[in-house]
């Protein structure tokens, strides 16, 4: 992974902290959601937390999101003006929300006595490549951001977007102010990555869907990995391998807690609240499961009497992959003749029909009968990094779902998570179901 960071900057720190001589300051990258500012008076709310950190002597930067409902209503907006609209100019229209809760949140954070100045990605700058729409960030210069935080101040930088190298505005995909949060941390050195969303951290399971669901206290970045991967959003998948890679740790807490109550670990001691995403290592009591993940909308297609030469699947995947078309679960069957066999695979409900015209125009170089499929299926999964040890997950599992009535249409593991495909009308039935199977209910509820 290229380095995000200029070296030699980052050994600035350490000297002109302010504060009290020998307490321990630290360095915190604070991240605020949609919901957390999705008006003038939430954004208080959340500049109230900012106030908290810096009351106590360290230096922060604030990574803001657009207003929850803001960026849907942009993309909405695009594709009423042509749906076939140029990348580079979604990119202009939809980066715009997060400009709107940087100003505001620098303007409330001012008026808090604080010195604050937002700055848009292109500002910083944060480098991306030229993916529009779903750019990756290659480089951060943190010279202006040192020397702010060292002059006092704090900046809020609009989360989800960066700067191409031809100079135009680029977004990171749905959900990426995570990601530049994580990656302004890791370029500025922070000690820590606070994620402020409207859950009090990671459940085991997502707590709408499972008022039962308990919150952890700590998830390994794998599991967390796996647990974005297969549905849980409440960090974007990006923002989790960059703070692996990093070594950022990430913290995931409540704007809407009282800002001014005092800080308390979730195991009681004085600490921080929320789940703490950290090294497997650091994390003694592992779990065999440590969450149930849900991820709807995922269509099925099969296609029947494939020619089984070598090369097949290549040629199958590949001419999705240029039509950039992302295949999550795959199964091939032995061919019995050895002649042919069939191929099912999943895309987003989405991308289905595109899916399934790219393979019948493609022609004699895939040959096959058939193909057939339908949409509203749901990927149910268990993650859990004890999987590693203990077998017989996925037998119960397949139980679990059994005793319910269930029907399995597809299955996948790994090495820390088994997955299934089932009818999406069972989607919430199947996780309250495992998450009970699995001893993951809160036992009060
Ligand atoms: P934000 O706007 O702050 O980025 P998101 O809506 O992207 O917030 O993510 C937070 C949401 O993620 C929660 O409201 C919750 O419904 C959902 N979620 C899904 N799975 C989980 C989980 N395992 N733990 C916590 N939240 C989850
Ligand atoms: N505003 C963007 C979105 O809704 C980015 C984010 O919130 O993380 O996807
Ligand atoms: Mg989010």
């Amino acid at each position: 992974m290229s380095p995000l960071w200029h070296g030699s900057a980052q050994e600035k720190r350490t000297a002109g902290f302010g504060g009290v001589p020998g307490k321990k300051l630290a360095r915190i990258v604070v991240k605020f959601g949609g919901t957390s500012v999705a008006s003038v008076e939430r954004i208080r709310q959340a500049a109230r937390h900012v106030k908290r950190e810096v009351d106590a002597g360290h230096e922060v930067i604030v990574v803001v999101s657009a207003m929850s409902g803001k960026t849907n209503e942009l993309v909405g907006w695009v594709n009423e003006a042509s749906p076939m609209h140029d990348a580079r100019e979604y990119d202009a229209v939809v980066a715009s929300g997060e400009q709107v809760t940087a100003g505001l949140m620098a303007i409330v954070l001012s008026e808090m006595g604080i010195q604050s100045r937002s700055f848009s990605g292109w500002q910083v700058p944060i480098r991306t490549d030229g993916a529009h729409g779903a750019a990756r960030i290659t480089e951060i210069d943190p010279t202006e951001l040192n020397k702010r935080l060292e002059d006092g101040w704090v900046p809020v930088i609009t989360g989800f977007q960066g700067i191409s190298p031809n100079g135009r505005v680029t977004t990171l995909g749905r959900g990426g102010s995570d990601t530049s949060a994580v990656a302004v941390a890791a370029a500025v050195k922070a000690d820590r990555c606070d994620i402020y969303t409207d859950v009090d951290g990671v459940y085991t399971t997502d707590p709408r869907i499972v008022p039962k669901a308990q919150r952890l206290t700590r998830i390994s970045f794998e599991e967390m990995l796996e647990m974005a991967s297969l549905g849980a959003k409440v960090l974007m998948i990006r923002s989790v391998e960059m703070a692996m890679a990093y070594k950022v740790p990430l913290l995931v807490r409540s704007s809407f807690d009282d800002p001014d109550a005092p800080q308390v670990a979730p195991d009681g001691t004085p600490g921080v609240p929320g789940t703490l995403v950290c090294d497997e290592d650091e994390i003694v009591e592992k779990q065999i499961v440590s969450g149930v993940t849900l991820a709807k909308a995922e269509a099925k297609i099969t296609l029947r009497d494939v020619k089984d030469n070598p090369g097949v699947a290549a040629a199958i995947f590949g001419t999705l992959a240029d039509q950039g078309i992302i295949v999550d679960m795959i199964v091939q069957n032995i061919a019995d003749d050895g002649a042919t066999t069939d191929i099912t695979f999943t895309v987003p409900d989405s991308e289905y029909d595109k899916a399934v015209k790219t393979l019948q125009n493609a022609g004699d170089r895939i040959e096959y009968a058939r193909l057939s499929g339908s949409k509203g299926g749901a990927k149910v999964s268990v993650v859990g990094v004890g999987m590693r040890s203990h077998a017989g997950v996925a037998s119960s599992m397949f139980k679990a779902l059994a005793d319910k009535g269930i029907n399995i249409q597809l299955i996948t593991t790994s090495e820390i998570k088994t997955s299934v495909l089932i009818d999406e009308q069972y989607a919430e039935l199947a996780v309250r179901a495992l998450h009970t199977y699995y001893g993951l209910d809160k036992k009060d509820a």
